[in-house]
């Protein structure tokens, strides 16, 4: 089973994919957890997305899909993978299918987390007061939820027309929004 967990920033993707790390043995593919190690690396690729990350803006395509064709080939035995926040530009998506084809893999499900841009906004204000991310402040939100809207949301009709994408309400607590994306994995 390879599932993406799709939806706006801060939607509850990385709570829920680490919840299925933990339940099912699934590998957690996070491209921004890449990028925010790479950064604290101080390698080379940490200082080239510094400053992108911190403005909110997308990192180019070409960045995320070697990290991504990079974790497929080191985790050949994965039970299955949860793409979480990648892939985030139709191109990007083009280039999943067809790297998964080379592993012999597929998308079986888009798990779309709904939640409303005002439920959004209260909880990065949350996060920032408590993490101090500096995506996080209120400027940079508002390029990452644009950046949502403009190159991410795209996914959604390219997903509907493959059949793999459910929606899950992504407003209820935690353990709600787990028992929801169970009942999807399980529904063969
Ligand atoms: P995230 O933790 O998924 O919200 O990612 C944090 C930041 O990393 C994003 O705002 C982007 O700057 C960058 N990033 C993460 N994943 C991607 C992706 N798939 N494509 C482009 N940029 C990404």
């Amino acid at each position: 089973m390879n599932l993406i967990l799709f939806g706006p920033p801060a939607a509850g993707k990385g709570t829920q994919a680490k919840r299925l790390v933990a339940e099912r043995g699934y590998v957690q593919l996070s491209t921004g957890d890449m990028l925010r190690a790479a950064r604290a690396s101080g390698s080379e690729l940490g200082k080239r997305v510094a400053a992108i990350m911190d403005s909110g803006s997308l990192v180019s395509d070409e960045i995320v899909i070697a990290l991504i064709e990079e974790a497929l080939a080191a985790n050949p035995q994965a039970a299955g993978f949860i793409f979480d926040g990648f892939p985030r530009t139709v191109a990007q998506a083009e280039a999943l299918d067809s790297m998964l084809a080379r592993h012999s893999r597929k998308i079986d499900r888009v798990i779309r987390l709904e939640v409303d841009s005002q439920k959004l906004i209260d909880r990065v204000a949350k996060r920032f007061a408590e993490e101090g991310r500096k995506d996080d402040n209120p400027d940079s939100f508002k390029v990452r939820l644009k950046a949502y809207l403009d190159q991410t949301a795209p996914l959604i009709p390219y997903y509907e027309k493959q059949r793999k994408l459910v929606g899950v309400d992504g407003m209820a607590d935690v353990e709600g929004v787990a028992r929801a994306i169970a009942k999807t994995i399980d529904a063969r």
